[in-house]
């Protein structure tokens, strides 16, 4: 079956983006030959993790000659070696271009491929964390991270099915979504925003407001994939276009230091990040206060996540108190745009809640 999902446009252009050929439809993947060819990609190596191997190998059986190969080698955080692996499987497959079939580690495997030859990526996205709509790409060499911004990177073909979302599971899938909205929530305070980047980034954290609830109630329900993929594009396309704040770099931060996963350490941490930033960016959240029909944006996030049963608190995690104090002069230390100034009691008090678990700014749950 293919075709647009209802409310979706079919395929087109971003507006006010490097040229990006779009497409959404349920079972569009089962016909890649037209994104292939206009991205002039004669034969695809064929990219996706370990765990989705078969995926991968059912997806590059399907393109026939059109698949070079597969490559399934791809892992969280780029890793250089890994990548170091896949150049060497690229050069032997003789592909002339990338389709990376998953999540962000996947898409990162490609950009950092990209980047290193040149050549065009058409991608399949199957979570909501929005990096195929980013010229952004960050990569782990000896357990440090580094993050570039070239629009060399940024995939020329994103072809979103909502079939391919609807395996991945409700917790993750809620998680997931809430990792795309956290792009949105800090575009929509970030110093470079205009009205265009501020009217995506509603219209992404609307589709997720509407969508995730029935995707965590019914995994399976594609008009509410279809719902959450086109919020992932308007999430992942806003975090593009604008500079990111608090929000993200204390998730680079904890993450980068103690290794968590990385969409549930987004989770977490965004209402937190969000009341810290709340009365210095009170018009900015407006609008998000009302979409949530919440008194302010940070306990409104907090209760739709607890709704959804998202996880809330990092000691869940594994984030051990004492790791606090490090992040919080971490988080102090290194300056970055961000309505409220950075101020590391106020952090540190942020990071004691998000561990907690409880309500945002400190009270009780
Ligand atoms: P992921 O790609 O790491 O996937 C997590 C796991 O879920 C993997 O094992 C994957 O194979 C599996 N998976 C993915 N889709 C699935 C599905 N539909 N069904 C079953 N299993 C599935 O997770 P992610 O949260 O999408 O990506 C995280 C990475 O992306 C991080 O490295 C992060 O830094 C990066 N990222 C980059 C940007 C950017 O703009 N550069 C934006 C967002 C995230």
């Amino acid at each position: 079956m293919t075709g647009a999902a209802p409310g979706l446009f079919h395929a087109g252009f971003a507006p006010g983006l490097a040229p990006v050929r779009i497409r959404f439809g349920i079972g569009a993947r089962h016909d890649l030959s037209a994104d292939l060819s206009a991205l002039g990609i004669a034969r695809a190596l064929v990219l996706t993790t370990p765990e989705q191997a078969a995926e991968g190998a059912a997806l590059a059986a399907a393109l026939g000659p059109r698949a070079a190969g597969l490559c399934a080698r791809a892992a969280m955080h780029t890793p250089v070696a890994v990548t170091d692996a896949a150049m060497a499987d690229l050069a032997a497959s003789g592909a002339d271009g990338l389709l990376a079939l998953g999540g962000g580690s996947t898409i990162g495997l490609g950009k950092a491929l990209a980047l290193r030859t040149g050549l065009k990526q058409l991608v399949l996205p199957t979570t909501y964390a929005g990096s195929e709509a980013t010229p952004v790409l960050g990569q782990t060499e000896g357990g440090r991270k580094t993050t570039l911004k070239d629009p060399g990177v940024q995939p020329q073909g994103i072809v979103y099915d909502p079939e391919l979302v609807a395996g991945l599971p409700a917790a993750m899938s809620v998680t997931s979504g809430l990792n795309a909205m956290a792009h949105a929530v800090e575009a929509l305070y970030a110093p470079d925003a205009n009205p265009l980047s501020s009217s995506l980034a509603m219209e992404g954290l609307r589709a997720f407001h509407r969508g995730l609830p029935a995707v965590a109630a019914a995994p399976g329900d594609l008009g509410a994939r279809a719902d959450t993929l086109y919020g992932a594009w308007a999430c992942g396309a806003v975090l593009g276009q604008v500079g990111m704040g608090l929000h993200h770099k204390l998730c680079h931060t904890l993450g980068g230091a103690l290794n968590l996963p990385h969409a549930q350490t987004h989770a977490i941490l965004l209402p937190h990040a969000t009341a810290y930033n709340e009365a210095a960016a009170a018009l900015a959240l407006v609008p998000l206060a009302e979409m949530l029909g919440a008194e302010n944006a940070a306990a409104g996030l907090h209760a739709f996540a607890r709704a959804l049963g998202a996880p809330l608190a990092l000691r869940d995690l594994g984030v051990a108190e004492a790791d606090l104090d490090p992040v919080a002069d971490m988080a102090a230390d290194a300056p970055y745009p961000n309505p409220r100034p950075l101020e590391r009691a106020p952090l540190r008090a942020l990071l004691q809640a998000a561990w907690e678990g409880g309500a945002p700014g400190g009270s009780a749950p």
